[in-house]
């Protein structure tokens, strides 16, 4: 069937407000308009970060349809659009790469100014949603909404891939996977022989277990309230795990007797400020680095104690692991 320049109707995951059970409705797909990108979903993740929006910890509009870690099809594209055609397989960005911003323009840089996280709109870049249902305008889940089974994105939130990526697993590689492996590969820069401790052994956290493991850590401790993250986390490569409510200390202290000095790297992917407090705490007050990879709520406030931020040690956010699609001729 040629969807081009038509509305769809299909089928969609609707939040209509904040911490209340999806519904699957009938939903109207506007055509893509200029500059973007209609996409036929094939899957989705679910990220921690859909957890904390429909949870209401983390602020966007509703109604809603949910998601942003998605792999599809491009079933038509909008006016001006180069970078990818009708049969592309593609995978959806929660952070855009426009390549012409300052953050896109920097080599340091990922986190597009054309972004919809912090603060979230729910609308596409002209101001307007492509979703309506039951008459009423959805919106979109930081522009890549993937809970439907068509959806309409910029093009500068699509990355194509290779012909022969398996759609069904593939959607992963959209967030999770990157933004752990990344976050240990590319930004902490995780060295041989060194020692990590991981908060959150969920899919972003155990993806940081596989990139501090190919980085050759030699001691990965992981931190997780739910025991039955430990298994699959040994297999990845971690070498201690620790439960903080079973603990008799704080869970900083413990890491602190462990390891004696204090780790190498600590990395935060729960999406809470004791955690975030805990992982700092943990590491080498000297030469130790800290890289927060969770989403907190935007409310929160991190506290730290002052007077020990000059010992030497690094705290770092991380967003999407430092990937880039582009750009710049310094590497
Ligand atoms: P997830 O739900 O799969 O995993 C979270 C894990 O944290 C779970 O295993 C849970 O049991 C554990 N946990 C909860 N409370 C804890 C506590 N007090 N102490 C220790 N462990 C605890 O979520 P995910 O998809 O792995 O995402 C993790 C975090 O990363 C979220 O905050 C998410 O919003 C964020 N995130 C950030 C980026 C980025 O670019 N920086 C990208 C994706 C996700
Ligand atoms: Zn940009």
């Amino acid at each position: 069937m040629n969807t081009s320049g038509k509305a769809v109707t299909c089928w969609a995951a609707i939040a209509w407000k904040k911490i209340s059970p999806l519904s699957i409705e009938e939903v109207q797909v506007e055509p893509p308009k200029a500059g973007e990108v209609h996409i036929k979903m094939i899957s989705s993740g679910i990220c921690g970060s859909d957890d904390h929006v429909l949870k209401g910890t983390f602020p966007v509009k509703f109604p809603l349809i949910p998601g942003h870690e998605g792999a599809g099809i491009v079933e038509s594209i909008g006016d001006k659009v180069s970078s990818v055609k009708p049969g592309d397989k593609v995978l959806t960005l929660i952070i855009p790469q426009c390549r012409e911003c300052n953050s896109c323009l920097h080599c340091k840089g990922n986190f597009c100014e054309k972004q919809d996280v912090l603060p979230s709109s729910g609308l596409m870049l002209d101001g307007t949603s492509r979703f309506t249902c039951k008459g009423k305008s959805i919106y979109h889940s930081f522009r890549v909404s993937t809970f439907t089974e068509y959806s309409v994105v910029p093009e500068i939130a699509v990355a194509k891939i290779d012909d022969a990526a398996p759609l069904d697993k593939v959607c992963l590689i959209s967030c999770g996977v990157p933004t752990g492996y990344g976050a240990a590969v590319q930004s902490a820069k995780v060295t041989p022989g060194s020692t990590c401790v991981i908060f959150g052994l969920g899919g972003v956290g155990s993806a940081i277990v596989m990139g501090c493991k190919a980085s050759g850590a030699s001691r990965i401790i992981g931190v997780d309230i739910n025991e039955k993250k430990f298994s699959q986390a040994r297999a990845l490569g971690v070498t201690d795990c620790l439960n903080p409510r079973k603990l008799k200390k704080s869970v900083q202290e413990v890491v602190m007797e462990m390891m004696g000095v204090g780790v190498d790297f600590a990395f935060e992917a729960v999406g809470l400020v004791d955690t975030m407090t805990a992982a700092w705490e943990s590491c080498n007050k000297s030469y130790g680095v800290c890289l927060i990879v969770g989403l907190a709520s935007p409310e929160s406030q991190l506290s730290l104690e002052a007077a020990k931020i000059i010992t030497g040690k690094t705290l770092k956010g991380v967003c999407l692991g430092a990937s880039v699609v582009c750009c710049c001729s310094e590497a």
